[in-house]
């Protein structure tokens, strides 16, 4: 069974919560729904609680020789921010190999590994000295990439949606809460296929740092709980095809892997 699945309907209500329009939850009231609607929840390491998605926000070329190799120039221009919709989260248990489907329309699927920064508080406007204490915890994820659409929308200056915004394009591990791992300025960040190394850099060449991004994405948009952010890759991002494992690691945090399947 599918393992979000089964936490998505074990944790289900029986009735929807409404919000106010801002997303906020203040006003939360029950009221019934024809049908329900999945939330996406991700286990909480060392915990029985899981931690409610809101948005999925990821930063675009946050490593100089990323940006260099997507053929932009690396200076330390504002970063840029897009986002995944929250069920396009694939969660992966700690330990194993999960399955992840190849999308349809594409013939170029990338991996992209990076540390997630998971909030539990929000706001805008946040000083980048105080942007930290939003943070909740971290994972690794898999910012997964129909490569040739995200070109090609690019070119004809269209939006990346479904370059990058696609149905499973989010796998990541459980969330390990900063007591027990603090913050990830520095650290091995690495990418395996089929055993063999491909992505492979330190946390410490982001170019914007995980309290840069809140900071500058509390700008663009009012933080909630529950908001998670994607903080980039580094360089040598490349293809997969079916058949293929994708094996992720950082410093302080259990590998993630997936099968193209
Ligand atoms: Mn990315």
């Amino acid at each position: 069974m599918d393992r979000r699945h089964f936490f998505e309907t074990s944790v289900a209500a029986s009735a929807g919560t409404l919000v106010g329009l801002s997303g906020s939850s203040v006003a939360a009231q029950t009221v019934k729904t024809p049908f329900e609607v999945a939330a996406t929840y991700i286990p909480v390491v060392g915990s029985d609680e899981f931690f409610p998605v809101r948005r999925i926000y990821c930063i675009g070329r946050n490593y100089a020789a990323h940006a260099r190799e997507m053929g932009s120039d690396p200076s330390r221009e504002p970063p840029f921010f897009f986002q995944k919709p929250t069920d396009a989260v694939q969660f992966v248990p700690e330990g194993t190999i999960a399955d992840h489907p190849y999308p349809t329309l594409t013939k170029n699927y990338h991996y992209e590994a990076e540390l997630v920064a998971a909030l539990h508080k929000g706001g805008r406007n946040i000083p980048v000295a105080e942007a930290l204490d939003l943070v909740y915890g971290y994972t690794l994820g898999l910012d997964m990439t129909r490569r040739d659409l995200q070109r090609a929308l690019g070119d004809q200056k269209k939006p990346w949606e479904i370059g990058k915004s696609f149905d499973r394009s989010a796998p990541l591990g459980a969330i390990h809460r900063v007591a027990q791992t603090g913050h990830f300025a520095q650290g091995a960040i690495w990418l395996k296929v089929n055993g063999e190394i491909k992505q492979n850099a330190n946390l410490n060449q982001m170019i914007w740092s995980v309290a840069e991004q809140i900071s500058k994405l509390s700008e663009a948009f009012e933080l909630f709980p529950g908001d998670i952010i994607y903080s980039g890759t580094p360089e040598n991002v490349g293809p997969v095809v079916r058949g293929d494992v994708i094996e992720m690691h950082i410093d302080g945090l259990p590998n993630l892997s997936v099968t193209i399947v």
